[in-house]
């Protein structure tokens, strides 16, 4: 599946806020947000009030950035979350969170999203035993993560799970730092889920 592949701090300052795709430099003063908080371009500073669906297609744009995603694939996330019961909105960032890249890096194997799908395109991980090396692998209740024993010393690795610890884990996972294996033990609801984003926005987005 494609990907953006430009400058990712871009992406922070378009939506002027820490969309954290950096890893560890989004904790420094190194961060553009820091340096220059408008919108990258020759008007960025000069943005006027944006419009009911400006908001709503730059919320819509946040999450798909947060998670790495692009429009055709967000859309297709959209759309299975609208047939599934529940709020759609909710249901849709549920989906999202048990990405197998997103789980990857909330279980701190990864500093960042990018980060962690690259881990598991390379083959870094399996899932129940089997090696999975798809980023957009969706979890189960259950399913337990384990780096690949060869792969336990890829320097990364305990990087971010010493930085992860700090931060602290969500509830709705545990892993194991000496195995390094997690697992994920629910779908998160709506409070669980740290991110501060309107996902309400979104189906108001794809429903005009
Ligand atoms: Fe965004 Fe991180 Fe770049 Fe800051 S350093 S602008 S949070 S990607």
């Amino acid at each position: 599946m494609a990907r953006y592949t430009g400058a990712l701090c871009r992406l922070c300052r378009r939506e002027g806020e820490k969309l954290f795709l950096k890893g560890i430099r989004c904790y420094t003063e190194k961060c553009a947000i820091e340096r220059r908080k408008y919108a990258p371009g020759q008007h960025g500073q000069r943005r006027g009030k944006p419009s009911d669906y400006g908001i709503q297609l730059r919320e819509k744009q946040k999450i798909k950035r947060i998670y790495g995603i692009l429009e055709k694939q967000f859309r297709i996330y959209f759309e299975k979350a609208s047939r599934m019961k529940g709020i759609t909105g909710e249901v849709l960032l549920q989906m999202l969170e048990r990405r197998l890249d997103n789980t990857v890096y909330r279980m701190g194997f990864s500093a960042s999203r990018g980060g962690a799908r690259q881990l598991v395109r390379h083959g870094h991980f399996f899932v129940n035993e089997k090696r999975v090396d798809i980023p957009s692998y969706i979890l189960r209740p259950g399913d337990i993560v384990r780096v690949r024993e060869s792969s336990k010393d890829i320097q990364a690795i305990p990087g971010s799970l010493a930085a992860a610890e700090h931060k602290g884990l969500p509830v709705w996972i545990e892993v194991d730092m000496q195995s390094l294996t997690g697992k994920l033990i629910r779908v998160p609801s709506r409070e669980e889920i740290q991110l501060p984003v309107q996902e309400q926005l979104v189906v108001e987005f794809y429903s005009r």
